[in-house]
């Protein structure tokens, strides 16, 4: 039986009963993706969907969010259910009927199904009103794929969205391949990488390959830089808190015989903890900067901060875990073994509130979730039947914190 306050198999059923409208919502969405931080179609889709729902709704000024703010009967905390809202740049060759009809630009990681899903929640939640002490904040987002779209709505206030800041924050994302269809997994602590960037010119002197003592080679400097960058992720960080650095391009020279002025090089950083994200554009910076002060160079250095790690609350996910257990049976609640190498810009509401990032498992019916085409591919098909799983959990997560007062 439940081990919830809520009825978790009545919302299991209502959640059901939603599929069919969920799914054609989804399909509307998946064919009209827009990239970034003004998506006007999928505003205007997404604003027609919550009508007459009963929701406060207002819409962003620097990017086209929308928050929606659905009152219970009686006071109480608020909490935010979020979903994000971009597609991708990306030619759509999924094969699916409801293929994208903007050309060059696909819904690959299944954006269209959060929105779906977080559509869902909210015609769920509205139907228990009268249930309900307390608030939820409905955060549709623009600009997920690296536009930083929840520090945006962060900063136009979206955790203060109900009169006061919110007291837990959750969202789901799905996965078109890895986890098997229904299946929920999340994991407590860091959930998914911080991703950040490096970007390097090694500043030499030009001159003639013959001569290179009359010059100053950027191009030695770089190799060593490139190995000593990894020699550094070895020695400076400690191994059970892992630290990826890959360079994945280098650059300079025209001719055999011509000693360069300069030389490039871009790497991209992922760490898993907010201790290593820390202190490492310092470490990397400084291995850098003193190779090349070694030869008689120097080096420019820019280090680009991506997203942050994405930390879950650990009571957050035994919550998670629990509603997901009562409405689907215990299997269907996977604990993740580690965090996700990507990054996911919903770290922005979980460094400000406890809270949980949970995935849901899309791969399609009788494919192998271990080959089938993953997030971001051309080739990504989302089985709808993670849309009233999505639904239900964000629902769920929402109901059962709100009942904890
Ligand atoms: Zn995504």
């Amino acid at each position: 039986m439940s081990t919830s306050p809520v009825d978790l198999a009545q919302l299991r059923a209502e959640a059901e009963a939603l599929a069919p409208q969920l799914t054609s919502l989804r399909h509307d969405l998946h064919r009209i993706p827009e990239v970034g931080l003004h998506l006007p179609s999928t505003q205007a889709r997404v604003l027609a969907e919550l009508d007459g729902l009963g929701l406060e709704v207002t819409t962003g000024t620097r990017c086209s969010s929308v928050v929606a703010v659905l009152r219970g009967a009686r006071p109480g905390p608020s909490v935010l259910l979020r979903g994000d809202m971009d597609a991708l740049p990306v030619t759509e060759r999924s094969g699916e009927p409801f293929t994208s009809t903007h050309d060059g630009v696909m819904h690959a990681c299944g954006h269209d199904l959060h929105m779906a899903g977080l559509v869902g929640a909210a015609r769920l939640l509205a139907a228990r009103r009268e249930e309900i002490a307390g608030s939820v904040v409905l955060m549709f987002q623009p600009g997920e794929e690296g536009f930083h779209g929840a520090e945006i709505m962060i900063a136009e206030g979206v955790l203060e969205a109900a009169g006061e800041p919110v007291v837990a924050a959750y969202g789901v994302h799905v996965a078109s391949s890895m986890i098997p269809l229904g299946v929920v997994t999340g994991r407590p602590g860091p959930a998914m990488a911080a991703a950040d960037q490096m970007y390097v010119t090694i500043q030499g002197r030009g001159g003639h390959g013959s001569m290179p003592h009359l010059a100053a080679d950027p191009v030695t400097v770089a190799a060593e830089v490139v190995l000593a960058l990894q020699t550094a992720v070895t020695r400076q960080f400690d191994a059970h808190d892992p630290v990826v650095v890959s360079v994945g391009r280098i650059a300079a020279g025209t001719v055999d015989n011509v000693i360069p002025a300069t030389a490039e090089l871009d790497a991209t950083i992922r760490t898993f903890s907010p201790e290593q994200h820390a202190i490492i554009p310092e470490r990397l910076t400084r291995v850098v900067e003193h190779i090349a002060a070694a030869h008689g160079m120097t080096a420019d250095v820019r280090y680009v901060r991506g997203y942050p790690v994405t930390v879950n609350d650990p009571a957050e996910v035994a919550r998670a875990a629990r509603v997901s257990g009562a409405m689907f049976g215990d299997d269907r609640f996977v604990t993740a073994p580690r965090p996700i190498s990507g990054a996911e810009d919903f770290s922005y509401v979980l460094q400000r509130v406890p809270g949980a990032f949970l995935f849901v498992g899309a791969t399609p019916r009788g494919e192998d979730p271990d080959v089938a085409p993953y997030n971001h591919s051309a080739q990504a098909r989302f089985d709808d039947d993670a849309l009233p799983v999505s639904a239900a959990v964000l629902a769920a997560l929402a109901l059962d914190r709100l009942a904890q007062g």
